[in-house]
């Protein structure tokens, strides 16, 4: 779960993280109240959305010399006419892909006088199961660029959970930004800071990008961007409670709401399987016949009918959605249940495009019994690769 950059300072500010002084502003009118409690004399206007990228972002609608959706300016007036810009919009940044994100918020904060500008992130490393440490002096660019052109300027180590952060940690990632004397120290306890905010919130990456020396030197997160373990989720409400839906897929909402394993892309075979192995093997073979999987979809072991029925109604409401592919291998999952929620799920919703069934396993008899006298047209499937050609020339007019 991922949370915007005014929520993710606020919860680094728990754990004693200096940051920026700002106010988030949902309208022309909170930001122009935030700007006047900051006072100035620089302030910054920043676009909170789920992605990066955000200064060098184009708005649509504003023209290629239009400023980007981080712009500092000097006066409370230039916030109004610059909030007033960008509120309602959408910013279309290298990490929101062509479709862009609406901006329904900003962050007004005081403006800082950047001397450099680093890079440092935490993240889990799934091999070690060390939380791992990445910091570069090539700060506020993107990291993938650095990494592919100059990957000698990224310094990354490991913390062992069983002792956390030692001194020597500190001194390694000063070494690693060319930090000494007092900002050496803030490195130090600002590293402490992170790493105690990453286990205690179960974050599953924290990025400061860029982490700056202030032409007073001191050490400021001026960008952060957090996500957490959707797996820990469980035990930090406070965290939960940070949500912003209007950023998320409102069919993953949804099928969260079912606690179904639920992944929007961007093809056009909707598919509904049981199990995530099969559910990856399914979109493999739907390529391998030349289509593309509009999702990813496990419905579960367990799943019953109002689960089947909601999974079904999800991949429905998918404009991209051109076919369905129903595969199911009933073993804790049981076919003529699967059955029943897609019948249950066409009935409410009606079905516009083709469906292709393959079940097999557990009460698959009784399963196709429920389809065929269900009156739906359905194309029945004899195995996993008869079902994706079938399913891929229904789409393409050619069964
Ligand atoms: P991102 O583009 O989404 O990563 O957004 P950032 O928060 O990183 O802002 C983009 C860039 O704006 C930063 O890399 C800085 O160069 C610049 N910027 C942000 N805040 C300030 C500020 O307070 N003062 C100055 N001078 N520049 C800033
Ligand atoms: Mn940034």
């Amino acid at each position: 779960m991922n949370i915007h950059e005014h929520q993710a300072k606020a919860v680094l500010s728990e754990f004693g993280v200096a940051v920026p002084r700002g106010y988030p502003a949902f309208s022309v009118d909170e930001a122009v109240k935030a700007a006047e409690q900051l006072g100035g004399p620089v302030f910054v206007v920043k676009s909170q959305i789920h992605a990066g990228g955000r200064g060098k972002g184009r708005f649509e609608g504003l023209g290629p010399d239009a400023k980007g959706g981080v712009r500092v300016v000097k006066s409370v007036d230039d916030v109004r006419t610059n909030a007033q810009e960008m509120l309602g919009r959408v910013l279309v940044t290298h990490q929101t892909g062509p479709k862009g994100k609406q901006v329904n918020r900003l962050y007004i904060e005081e403006g800082a006088a950047i001397a450099k500008e680093f890079y440092l992130s935490l993240l889990v490393d799934r091999e070690t199961s060390w939380v791992s440490v990445v910091a570069s002096t090539e700060g506020g660019m993107d990291i993938e660029t650095v990494a592919h052109d100059t990957p000698e300027k990224i310094v990354t180590f490991g913390i062992d959970p069983a002792t956390g952060v030692w001194p020597f940690h500190g001194r390694t990632l000063s070494k690693a930004l060319g930090l000494s004397g007092d900002l050496a120290k803030q490195a130090a306890r600002l590293l402490g800071q992170l790493y105690t905010a990453f286990v205690a919130k179960d974050m599953a990456m924290l990025e400061v990008n860029p982490l700056i020396v202030t032409a007073d030197d001191q050490l400021r997160v001026l960008d952060a961007k957090v996500s957490f373990d959707s797996n820990a989720l469980y035990r930090h409400p406070e965290v939960v409670a940070l949500r912003d839906e209007s950023e998320e897929d409102p069919k993953e909402i949804e099928a969260s709401k079912f606690d179904l394993s639920y992944i929007a892309l961007d093809g056009e075979i909707g598919c509904m399987v049981n199990g995530a192995g099969l559910a990856m093997a399914t979109m493999d073979i739907i390529k391998l016949y030349g289509a593309e999987p509009a999702n990813f979809l496990d419905v579960g072991g367990g799943a019953d009918e109002a689960k089947v029925t909601a999974a079904f109604k999800i991949i429905m409401a998918d404009p991209n959605v051109k076919g369905i592919l129903v595969n199911i291998f009933g073993g804790i999952a049981r076919c003529d249940i699967l059955a029943n929620g897609v019948v249950n799920a066409v009935k409410q919703v009606g079905l516009t495009v083709p469906l292709v069934v393959r079940l097999e396993g557990t009460n698959a008899e009784l399963g196709k019994k429920i389809i065929n006298e269900s009156g739906l047209n359905v194309i029945a499937a004899n195995d996993l690769s008869d079902g994706a050609e079938k399913i891929v020339k229904a789409v393409r007019g050619l069964a």
